[in-house]
């Protein structure tokens, strides 16, 4: 379980993320949704502690792994990212780049990395490098490595962007259906109101750093808080 409370993060001056908190289960996906700008990739970096907040807690589990004095350092919250990029390691075989976090023996990883690529249905490109895949196999790759050390957080930023749009639905259903089973909190980010329609347990709209309205995806859709989230909507078909 992922709770945040009352983060905020100031620039020159400027709130860029204004009092949010959330409160996300295993199992469920909370999709952080809002315009350009309205500070999503910062909460998520504030979680993967690449970024410190000026105020506000993060608990993973109850345990509090961050306030403004203490500070649990990145590669050990049980996070695990990915980003829009997907950011796999150009040096190392798919196996290599699957396997990079893990722990335990070789035997013991090997395995992981077997079951998880079966799983994203690569179990052929063991071998491969990332410049020999596709942006649909990379994006898998990427949600394989993430997922391989078993963490009790996931954290998408933009992952299904810089994807071709015939592959994107089925690529968000595997994606969904993988994060299921492995019983992650996932937070996501997005800006598109339709992938987090199919994605969320639960959508929190942002605008200008505060959450300004939380719930079902079919609650949010239907009652909107406002007209600026009515028009946010509105390109949903
Ligand atoms: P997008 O959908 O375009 O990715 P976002 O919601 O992820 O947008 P953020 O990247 O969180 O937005 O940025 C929120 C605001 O904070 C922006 O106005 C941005 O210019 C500002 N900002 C982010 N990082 C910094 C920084 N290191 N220094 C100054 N301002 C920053
Ligand atoms: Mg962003």
């Amino acid at each position: 379980r992922l709770e945040i409370r009352n983060l905020v993060r100031v620039f020159d001056g400027q709130p860029v993320v204004d009092d949010v908190s959330l409160s996300i289960r295993a199992g469920q996906v909370t999709c952080l949704l809002g315009p350009s700008g309205c500070g999503k990739s910062t909460t998520l970096r504030m979680i993967a502690g690449v970024e410190m907040q000026d105020s506000g807690e993060i608990h993973v589990d109850g345990k509090l792994i961050c306030d403004t004095v203490f500070r649990v350092p990145p590669e050990r919250r049980e996070i695990g990212l990915m980003f829009q990029d997907f950011a796999l390691f150009p040096h190392l075989s798919v196996a290599g780049n699957v396997a990079f976090g893990l722990k335990g023996s070789r035997e013991e990883k090997r395995a992981r990395v077997e079951e998880l690529l079966a799983r994203v249905s690569l179990s052929r490109h063991i071998d491969s490098y990332p410049h020999q895949l596709s942006g649909g196999e990379q994006q898998r790759v990427a949600l394989a490595r993430a997922l391989a050390p078993r963490p009790r957080i996931m954290l998408m930023d933009e992952p299904f962007s810089g994807l071709d749009n015939r592959l994107r639905d089925g690529i968000r259903d595997d994606t969904l259906a993988l994060l299921k089973e492995e019983d992650a909190a996932v937070l996501l980010v997005t800006h598109e109101p339709e992938e987090a329609m199919r994605m969320a347990d639960e959508i929190a709209l942002m605008r200008d750093g505060r959450i300004v309205q939380q719930g079902a995806p079919y609650n949010v859709y239907t009652r909107p808080v406002d007209k600026a989230a009515v028009a946010f909507f509105s390109d949903v078909n």
